[in-house]
């Protein structure tokens, strides 16, 4: 497959017409990775469920690893979603758009190879200009993972995705580098006491803010235990793992804390 690249000439002022094809390859089943503020995303159709299937295969994604659907306004929600829990309104209030993602219990437009099988559906609304305009215009939610093969660094620029994803899918929209590079903090909104399944840009502090109680999916805190199962499937997965040596510098005693 011959990959399209598509430059965004000035994304203070992004014409709908550099967007159109990309829109257009999303309403028909295809893949498009375009920028969001925290990474990269591999974009296709989250309500069609061969469409999803391409993304798992592009990214050799373990299938039972659910993928966030993207909307570009808080009232594309209703549509996804059984109800939408009161604390999840307060969090769409305070972070959206931005890098916050909810788990929703899921309405049945929502396919199973989408949610990874699972009854509860990942959304969040992007704050990026391009994401939000792209989405917008290919008028469906659209299911976007980092664009990049599973286990490998999470892409901030355009090239990051060339060199990975070239030829295994259809456009890459080049809004230049991406400014967070982390990806979004994970809340389960579903259950009463709203839980973080995943740390990320939004912080702990920043949830109890807004919400008071919030706790944290114990399996992401330490080490797993056999019987522990992290509510995020993802998080047992291994990430950011770059071709490189590391070397951890270990401060001598007495310095380096402050
Ligand atoms: P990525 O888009 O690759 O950064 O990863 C998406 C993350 O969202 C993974 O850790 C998934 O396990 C998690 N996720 C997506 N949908 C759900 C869901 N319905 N319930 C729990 N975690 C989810
Ligand atoms: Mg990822």
């Amino acid at each position: 497959m011959e990959t399209k690249r598509v430059k965004i000439e000035d994304t203070a002022r992004i014409h709908d017409r550099e967007l159109l094809e990309a829109a257009e390859i999303l309403r028909e089943g295809g893949l498009v990775a375009f920028p969001t503020e925290t990474v990269y995303g591999l974009g296709a159709n989250a309500l069609d469920e061969a469409a999803a299937r391409k993304i798992y295969e592009a990214k050799g994604r373990p299938s039972d690893n659910p993928l966030i659907a993207h909307v570009a306004d808080p009232e594309d929600v209703e549509a996804l979603v059984e109800y939408i829990p009161e604390n999840g309104r307060k969090l769409m209030e305070a972070f959206w758009p931005g890098p916050l993602t909810m788990i929703f219990p899921k309405s049945p437009a929502v396919p199973y190879g989408t949610t990874g099988g699972l009854d509860t559906v990942a959304i969040r609304m992007p704050s990026d200009p391009v994401a939000n305009r792209l989405i917008a215009l290919a008028g469906v939610p659209v299911a976007a993972p980092s664009a990049n093969t599973s286990g490998r660094p999470s892409p901030t620029t355009a090239d990051h995705v060339w060199q990975d994803m070239n030829g295994r899918i259809d456009m890459i929209i080049d809004g230049g580098p991406v400014g967070i590079g982390v990806e979004s903090t994970i809340v389960d909104v579903s259950c009463r006491i709203p839980t973080v399944l995943r740390p990320g840009a939004i912080t702990m502090e920043m949830l109890r803010e807004v919400l008071g109680e919030v706790k944290i999916d114990p399996a992401i805190l330490g080490p797993m235990g056999a019987d522990m199962k992290p509510k995020a499937p993802g998080m047992k997965y291994k990430h950011y793992a770059p071709k490189a040596e590391l070397t951890l510098v270990e401060p001598a005693e007495g310095q380096g804390e402050d």
